[in-house]
């Protein structure tokens, strides 16, 4: 298949873009779009989202166009038209939907007489019905007039040599319409009563119906995205040097500029605040509606609302590399994408059309074999024809995805892809890492106990000045400790970070390491009663630092970093959802197993290496457990890696730039439970899609075969197929995670 001749070019000579194709209407149109672009040579991997419309091109760019790929989508029966801008897209969607319903409008009016007409007939009241050449005048303008996108649509997909709904459409409808002409012509006034006018005219009215519910219900399904592309502020106020103040547009602001954010007005960049202070509503990038005290130095992310104070801000990332375009493109991204159940739905749908009109003819043939009526032959032929539109089929998984997708990103879970999505669903076992995920990450140095009579301030001391090269937040707490102390620290050389045990460097001459017992065990003499005092602390739950200078023992600092408020609560949602949680940390067993107790957790293995992490993760994944972990990212690469998904607790502006296959954009442990959930409800929610969309076509289709199902039932069974399908998916919008305690 095309993916895999993907690795094999190199990222500089491919060219990616995405445009709006026009015109589909079903499954099958969108499976010949990706197929024709496909077909193009040097495209990479096409995709064709038929719920956004929109067509999702890799290509190389020394043997392929843009031009090409607009002719190979016209080539199979489209149009292409550039992706547009979130806002302008908005106003087209909405000018179509306007027309839309026009059009339903004058369609409904025009049938309501033949529909009544036909109902009074069916009642007795014979006299008061329609008068047939009354029928033609009303059924005549819905067949070819606005019956004329099912002909358009028809014919442009059998030019390109294949066949859609618009097919099945046009051929049911043209026959009852064609047939009835017949009638009329041949018996004249006679053929009151047995015309079929109502039945095409009522089929083009509810199809058309469907078609607009379902375009309406689409478009609130990819509301959720674009809500978060239009928070984007159109302008920014500069201020220049000369101290006065312009107002420029969004994409004019460069970084470095000063950007004033006035009261209640919303940050129209990443940046860093330079004057002033203020509270600031951060919800859109984090999904936390709390206000978050911003001051001096603190770091502001575009699209926040500003709250009582003046802020003065300096741009630190602007445009397409800014949180809010790398989140929007996240989203986007992941609902462009296919799943592979859509993939295989894909397939049977193509097959699926020709299919029906292979039946509709076998029926056809034997009805007229087995009772020789033609009237009742054809009519049968048509319901079959009408009945089994595949576009329900078409739309099951990619409103269920757009829709779900959307939720979790308002409650601050971007899900990069839908591969992601598919693994996540299937989750059953969640890996933690300790430092900063289940607890705060932000440790507070408690004590410091000098070995063999040392002075506790020298070895504090010593410690610090190797930490200054460590970004580990074990040296941020010592270093901070430090500086409460006013201790000046000697600068450290050739520093040296060992992942998940310690660090260490020369300073002042000698060679000073900190780190784990394990770790400073191989260098220094550990004496008993150290030995002791350390596990007695490790028990209570405390991080114990080791520090030695030249194979000397100086000591060692006790931290305490908390567990998160919500880990424990957390704990509980993972296991009510039949996800078992397990830490694994770099932290002296002693206070895995104490943290693991304290948070209920039935696995805690603590002095494990980032390594050992991730061979923990792949035995779990051999074991037969879809395995999720959790990191904040710091050393747990490998055992990210390692995992079906890999999940990335982010704070504040980082949270764009992970490449975890989940990001949560806050760091609550809880939302791991919520993005387990999330995946699983869109999938339920595809399931119960394609179950209905299928169900219909299996019971209907033989029901219309053996003259069951008059067309315009047919017709009515069709409609309410896509809309109940899309109306399923939309019930996902309200998708919120439960983050309220749940009391034992
Ligand atoms: P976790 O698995 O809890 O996230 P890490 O893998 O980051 O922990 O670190 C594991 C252990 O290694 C720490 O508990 C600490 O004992 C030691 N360690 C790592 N880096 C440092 C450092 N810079 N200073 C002191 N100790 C460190
Ligand atoms: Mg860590």
């Amino acid at each position: 298949m095309t993916e895999t001749s993907a690795p094999s070019v190199a990222a500089e000579d491919t060219e990616h873009v995405d445009f709006d194709v026009e015109g589909m209407t079903c499954a099958a149109c969108a499976t010949r779009v990706e197929r024709a672009l496909n077909n193009v040579p040097g495209v990479i991997e096409a995709r064709v989202n038929l719920a956004l419309e929109r067509a999702d091109v890799v290509f190389e760019r020394e043997l392929s166009a843009l031009e090409h790929l607009t002719a190979a989508v016209d080539r199979a029966g489209y149009r292409v038209r550039p992706a547009a801008e979130a806002s302008v897209r908005q106003a087209q969607d909405q000018a179509r939907l306007d027309s839309e319903r026009r059009t339903l409008v004058v369609s409904a009016t025009l049938t309501a007489p033949l529909l009544i007409g036909m109902g009074l007939n069916t009642l007795g009241y014979e006299d008061l019905h329609v008068m047939p050449v009354g029928e033609v005048l009303l059924a005549t303008p819905i067949q070819f007039l606005i019956g004329l996108r099912f002909y358009r649509g028809a014919f442009n997909a059998l030019r390109a040599g294949a066949a859609n709904m618009d097919v099945l459409v046009a051929l049911g409808t043209t026959a009852a319409y064609c047939y009835s002409w017949y009638l009329l012509r041949t018996l004249g006034e006679e053929a009151d009563g047995r015309l079929y006018f109502e039945a095409s005219a009522v089929i083009i009215t509810l199809v058309l119906l469907g078609k607009h519910m379902e375009n309406r219900a689409k478009r609130s399904a990819a509301a959720a995205l674009q809500a978060l592309l239009a928070l984007r502020p159109d302008t920014g106020c500069v201020l220049r040097a000369d101290g006065t103040e312009i107002e420029v547009p969004a994409e004019q602001l460069r970084e470095g500029d000063l950007v004033l954010v006035r009261p209640g007005g919303r940050v129209p960049v990443d940046g860093e605040v330079v004057e002033g202070a203020s509270e600031v509503d951060e919800s859109l990038v984090s999904g936390e509606s709390a206000p978050v005290p911003k001051q001096a130095g603190d770091a502001v992310t575009g699209g926040s609302v500003n709250g009582f104070g003046l802020l003065k801000v300096r741009a630190t990332t602007v445009g397409e590399a800014s949180t809010l375009a790398r989140i929007a493109r996240l989203v986007a991204d992941a609902q462009a994408g296919k799943a592979s159940v859509q993939r295989l739905v894909d397939r049977v749908s193509a097959v699926f059309v020709p299919s029906v009109l292979a039946f509709a003819a076998l029926t056809f043939v034997a009805w007229l074999v087995v009772s020789g009526n033609f009237e009742q032959a054809l009519i049968a032929a048509v319901a079959v024809l009408v009945i089994a539109c595949p576009c329900a089929l078409g739309l099951a998984t990619p409103t269920a995805i757009l829709t779900g997708t959307g939720a979790a990103a308002q409650a601050g879970i971007l899900i990069r892809d839908i591969e992601v999505l598919e693994q996540a669903h299937r989750i059953d076992a969640i890996v933690f890492d300790k430092t900063g995920t289940l607890t705060e990450g932000r440790p507070r140095v408690l004590a410091v106990h000098g070995a063999r009579g040392a002075d506790p301030e020298a070895t504090l001391r010593w410690a610090a000045a190797v930490q200054q090269g460590s970004e580990h937040p074990l040296a941020k707490a010592i270093l901070a400790h430090a500086a409460e102390r006013n201790l000046a620290l000697e600068p450290v050389r050739s520093f040296q970070a060992v992942p998940g045990r310690g660090a260490e460097g020369s300073v002042a001459g000698r060679h000073v390491a900190v780190g784990n017992g394990g770790f400073i065990g191989e260098r220094a003499q550990v004496d008993a009663d150290i030995q002791a005092l350390a596990q007695q602390r490790e028990a209570a739950g405390e991080t114990v630092v080791f520090v030695a200078a030249d194979d000397a023992l100086l000591g060692v600092i006790t931290l305490a970093d908390p567990p998160r408020s919500n880990a424990a609560q957390a704990v509980q949602m993972l296991q009510a959802l039949h996800v078992s949680p397990t830490l694994l940390s770099g932290d002296a067993p002693g206070v895995a197993e104490r943290i693991g107790r304290e948070l209920g957790l039935p696995t805690a293995r603590g002095g494990m290496s980032p390594e050992a992490k991730a061979r923990a993760v792949q035995e779990l994944a051999a074991a037969g457990h879809v395995v999720g972990m959790v990191g904040d990212g710091v050393n747990d690469a490998p055992a990210l890696a390692a995992a079906d998904v890999g999940i990335a607790m982010g704070s504040g502006t980082d949270i764009a730039m992970a490449t975890a296959g989940v990001t949560l954009m806050r760091p609550d442990p809880r939302l791991v439970a919520a993005a387990v959930a999330a995946s699983r409800a869109t999938f339920r929610k595809i399931r119960q899609n394609l179950f209905w969309a299928f169900i219909y076509n299996v019971v209907c289709i033989p029901l219309a075969a053996i003259g069951y199902l008059s067309p315009t039932l047919a017709a009515a069974a069709m409609a309410l197929s896509s809309v109940s399908v899309v109306c399923n998916s939309l019930l996902l919008r309200g998708w919120r995670p439960n983050l309220a305690a749940q009391n034992a």
